[in-house]
């Protein structure tokens, strides 16, 4: 500690995504309050390089943190994304086409009236996503979400970013360091002395010695601080979230002018799914799958057959994963942001979105004095593990509502066994009651009513509803008409989404 138990001087340790989000949102927060921000990274120990994928409170980050989107997009090859199309997570009606649905970031139906009881007490007639918006026929059509004079960070349809995790990383290193004032140190943190009170005194580095009053363990899964030094366990989830290893491979366009997806293709396989993530410059294609149900070998063949050609010789990274959270994140002064803390496998793009939440939530907490910490953490903690639990029933959701049977782990998924209490009832109140708002109490809730429709009837759950209690079946079929007159304006408006890419690396936005 640094002296008179003021919080002053907070030790970020690790360069990931998350070391230099949280490093940003502290100095961001408290930069002119005299609090001073270092960041220790080792220059030996790589960061995982993955990561790929957002959702769309990013653009609200760059935002806040100062960043231009303009800069952003041409530093990070970054491209970007109106949702998820996943791709066969149940069976084709009907055998013969591949069953998808869209799972959009705008959800535009929701003042006035909500067509979603009509379309079911209609027979689910279409895709659920084309019944309340528009923007999964944008995908399909390759459309941007924005036009050129839309101001930056603004547009006719929500979206997020695909992005390059190296490039990402090195931005926010460039913006911490010489907009917001963080200081840097290369170096490796050899030792962590404990004072007499249990709390981090201090690290040993490579380069000397480092005193701190506030240490943040962004060490990726290795958890130098909070496991490796505070023993704090390690909450398993494989018990509900089977997949535990991904292979990535990076493939490059075979054509500099082809165009890029501006959704997030996952698409499910016997014993996991894949994710398909266009980049300027390239594609992200990674398998995630349960290792206890397949083999490496096999899973790789599998990707590769997904790639096809342009696979051949392309280098395949093989990345085991833990999947769960840290039963206290934030422990006496340290407190754990990033894969040190918690994580599950990227369906949804949660890691970068929890970090970046956690991270604001911190420097928003921050005590000023040591004497706060007890409580503040675990206020801290009750919120964390309860928004992990709630990102755990959401994504365990896609498993769960799915008809698969066509091998053990999708039959095992769909046991309710592996699925939480709170994901088993609201299942089963569905089942007569459309979901509400008041299924979702938590303001740590990151995925809420929309999401979950989304998901539910993209992929045909069967809600059974009284139909004299929707009596207004004229104005949901204007609604309709509505959303189809803004679908036929905006194709007309939106450019494609690599020709907006390549304008507004050129020229920027207005
Ligand atoms: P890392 O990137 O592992 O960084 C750890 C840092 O700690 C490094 O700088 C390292 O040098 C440093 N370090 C370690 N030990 C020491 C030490 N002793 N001394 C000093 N420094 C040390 N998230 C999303 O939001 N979207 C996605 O699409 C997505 N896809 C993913 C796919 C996969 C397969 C995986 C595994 C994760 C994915 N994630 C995704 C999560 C994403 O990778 C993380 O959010 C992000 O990269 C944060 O990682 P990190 O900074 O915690 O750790």
């Amino acid at each position: 500690m640094t002296g008179n138990g003021q919080i002053r001087e907070i030790v970020i340790v690790g360069g990931g995504t998350a070391g230099w989000l949280a490093a940003c949102h502290m100095a961001r927060k408290h930069g002119d309050s005299g609090l001073r921000v270092t960041l220790v990274e080792s220059p030996d120990i790589a960061t995982i390089g993955v990561g790929e994928g957002t959702v769309p409170a990013m653009r609200q980050t760059l935002h806040y943190l100062g960043i231009r989107e303009t800069d952003f997009i041409r530093r990070c090859d970054a491209t970007l994304k109106q949702g998820i199309r996943f791709v066969d997570w149940r069976h084709a009606p009907n055998g013969t086409q591949r069953h998808h649905y869209y799972h959009p970031f705008d959800y535009p139906a929701i003042d006035g009236i909500d067509p979603t009881p009509y379309w079911l007490l209609s027979g689910q007639p279409g895709r659920y996503a084309d019944a309340v918006g528009v923007q999964a026929q944008l995908c399909d059509a390759g459309l941007g979400p924005k036009t050129l004079v839309d101001a930056e960070f603004t547009g006719p349809a929500a979206y997020a970013y695909h992005l390059d995790a190296a490039k990402f990383a090195a931005l926010l290193t460039e913006h911490a360091t010489e907009r917001l004032g963080v200081v840097h140190r290369k170096a490796e943190v050899l030792q962590v002395e404990l004072g007499q009170n249990g709390q981090i005194a201090a690290l040993h580095c490579s380069d000397g010695k480092l005193k701190g009053d506030l240490f943040v363990d962004c060490t990726g899964f290795a958890g130098r601080l909070i496991e490796g030094s505070l023993n704090v366990p390690w909450r398993d989830r494989s018990d509900t979230l089977f997949v535990d290893t991904a292979l990535a491979i990076q493939v490059p366009y075979d054509d500099p002018e082809a165009p890029i997806a501006c959704q997030t293709i996952s698409t499910a396989m016997p014993a996991g799914w894949i994710w398909d993530i266009g980049l300027t410059g390239r594609r992200g294609i990674g398998h995630v799958y349960a290792s206890s149900y397949i083999h490496c070998d096999q899973a790789e063949q599998q990707l590769r057959d997904y790639i096809g050609p342009a696979a051949d010789g392309l280098d395949c990274r093989r990345i085991p994963m833990k999947v769960g959270y840290r039963e206290q994140a934030w422990k006496g002064n340290c407190v754990a942001i990033g894969l040190s803390g918690g994580f599950v496998e990227p369906l949804e793009a949660t890691g970068i979105l929890l970090f970046d939440l956690l991270s604001r939530m911190l420097a928003e907490q921050l005590p000023g004095h040591q004497d706060e910490l007890g409580a503040v953490a675990n206020r801290f903690n009750r919120r964390v593990n309860h928004t992990w639990e709630r990102v755990i029933d959401f994504i365990k959701l896609h498993y769960a509502v799915s008809e698969r049977d066509d091998s053990a782990f999708w039959r095992d998924n769909r046991d309710p066994q592996s699925w939480s209490q709170t994901l088993q009832e609201n299942l089963a109140h569905w089942r007569h009651a459309l979901p509400s708002r008041y299924d979702f109490a938590s303001t740590m809730e990151v995925f809420n009513l929309e999401n979950y429709l989304y998901v539910l009837y993209g992929m045909g759950y069967d809600t059974q509803l009284l139909a004299e209690r929707f009596p207004h079946a004229e104005q949901a079929r204007q609604r309709a008409e509505a959303i189809a007159r803004r679908h036929s304006q905006l194709k007309s408006q939106l450019l494609g989404h690599r020709q907006l890419i390549s304008r507004i690396q050129q020229h920027g936005l207005q």
